[in-house]
């Protein structure tokens, strides 16, 4: 085996990539990078039913997207192609181990399960799906585990070949008789586990169709692309003594096994939809950043050496252990990502944190001054009350030029009879401003100037200088949005609401 490290990430495009995907994809991506390993992406597509080219594609965005680059495997040429006109392609790889589509590697698995076959570790089965329900019932009655006891398990394979020649269909499965009485992996993450072989029937390595069950490809992959390390989701523990009895079969060395527990809801229960957000995806369009995503997902279950929180990538490759990882399952909590969120936001550059935000000001169609100069004040402004990115969307609102409009609730100001002369008067003093965007302190001077021209003050004077800002007598403070706002804007909207009373 290769001294060097080597792990894997196997997802199997069927859906988008969760964040329990992503926490594993990146404890494996830690460990490979805090070792100098190999960090390696095979796709899991033989459920034709269930696998999609989309799918797979957005899987392998997410993870760039996070910053969980690979060094070998399967490849996008071109991030930017549109998922729905996907071709085949569009895929590449790198390494030297490929294919590492499992799709692609039929003949491969074909070449080994003829080895188990040839050798009797393997047999046709033509037990038909009634004969093995019929078997499944009689052993529930009998109380004994399901295991399928197939009368073809010392058939010849002559005599087998010659059935298959005459048009009958058979699975390959696994013979289990006479292997060792237990097998015990030292788990990396959750110690020694035993697993007594008779937990296991004979099982489906090829199905009848010559497909290749998950457990089959998964072993011959690991061994094949010389994996050191199969750090993985703990649902998956059932399935290593199948992978380990495939491994002695073929006489291929064992890898490490680590089996990482799953994430839970606020309820305790396995985190699902039904708890909100659970795709990376989503999280991308919720406004959360990759490194804020990387940070805390890499906090569910592990922790660094003296409890700091905000990390960087970086800080966790260098901190990273599997000694630090908790057996016990993690709670997602939605909260916390937010405040891990807004401290990664913050610790941005303004011109960094611009570009993040701009795309989601622009999806609400805000209109906003393209000045550097004034995006950087904005972003002093209004970064600290922004978690995501998205809430900036809110926060600018009130001042994109296409989003002005009256509420309703300016009425009642718009009706006061000193109204008109508190607008116009301010209107005068916006004009007169000497520069294109007023100060905070020219605006509060301006303010005292519009309250001795009208004569009126506290609300009467506040809400309708409001309303002429923002259309409303209410919402975020005026003396942070002014300074903001260019003056033939604020003319703008004063003529606009002029023009109501
Ligand atoms: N393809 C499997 C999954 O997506 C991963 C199996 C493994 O890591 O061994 O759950």
């Amino acid at each position: 085996m290769s001294s060097k490290i080597r792990v894997r990430f196997a997802p199997s495009p069927t859906g988008y990539l969760h964040v329990g995907g992503a926490r594993t994809a990146l404890y494996d991506y830690l460990y490979a990078k805090r070792f100098g390993g190999e960090f390696i992406l095979r796709v899991e597509d033989t459920d034709q039913e269930r696998s999609t080219e989309e799918s797979m594609k957005m899987q392998l965005q997410d993870l760039k997207w996070l910053g969980l680059n690979w060094d070998e495997g399967v490849i996008i040429k071109d991030s930017d192609a549109d998922p729905a006109m996907l071709t085949d392609s569009e895929f590449s790889e790198i390494g030297e181990y490929g294919p590492y589509r499992q799709s692609q590697r039929l003949e491969i698995y074909k070449k080994y399960a003829d080895q188990l076959l040839e050798s009797g570790r393997a047999y046709y089965c033509f037990l038909t799906d009634e004969e093995i329900d019929a078997q499944r019932e009689q052993a529930r009655r009998e109380n004994r585990p399901p295991q399928v006891n197939s009368p073809y398990k010392n058939m010849s394979i002559d005599e087998a070949k010659a059935k298959l020649a005459a048009g009958e269909k058979a699975v390959v499965r696994f013979k289990t008789e006479g292997l060792k009485k237990d097998y015990i992996i030292e788990d990396l993450i959750r110690g020694e586990v035993k697993f007594p072989s008779d937990m296991v029937g004979d099982f489906v390595l090829l199905r009848s169709n010559g497909m290749p069950v998950y457990n089959f490809c998964c072993a011959i992959d690991d061994a094949l692309m010389k994996m050191t390390h199969v750090l993985r989701a703990e649902e998956h523990l059932s399935n290593t003594l199948r992978q380990m009895m495939i491994y002695e079969a073929l006489g291929f060395d064992l890898p490490k096994f680590g089996h990482l527990s799953i994430i839970l809801g606020p309820d305790k229960q396995k985190l699902s939809k039904r708890h909100g957000a659970t795709s990376c995806n989503e999280y991308r369009e919720k406004g959360y950043l990759p490194e804020a995503i990387l940070n805390y997902i890499a906090m569910l279950g592990w922790s660094h050496p003296e409890g700091k929180e905000i990390l960087s990538k970086q800080e966790l490759i260098d901190n990273f252990s599997l000694e630090r990882v908790n057996p016990a399952s993690a709670v997602f909590d939605e909260v916390k990502l937010k405040w891990v969120n807004a401290s990664h936001l913050r610790a941005l550059d303004h011109k960094t944190l611009w570009s993040l935000t701009e795309p989601f000001l622009k999806q609400e169609g805000l209109e906003l001054p393209e000045d550097p100069e004034w995006q950087d004040r904005s972003l002093e402004v209004f970064k600290t009350s922004m978690e995501t990115l998205k809430d900036a969307v809110d926060l600018y609102k009130p001042i994109s030029s296409a989003h002005f409009e009256i509420s309703e609730e300016a009425k009642d100001a718009l009706s006061w009879e000193s109204t008109k002369a508190v607008i116009e008067a301010w209107k005068q003093g916006v004009s007169a401003q000497p520069n294109e965007f007023m100060s905070q302190e020219d605006f509060e001077a301006l303010q005292n100037q519009v309250k001795d021209t009208a004569g009126v003050k506290g609300k009467h004077l506040f809400m309708p200088i409001r309303v002429a800002v923002i259309g409303k007598p209410h919402g975020a403070e005026l003396k942070m949005l002014v300074p903001l706002m260019a003056k033939s804007e604020l003319l703008a909207r004063a003529d606009r609401v002029l023009a109501k009373i």
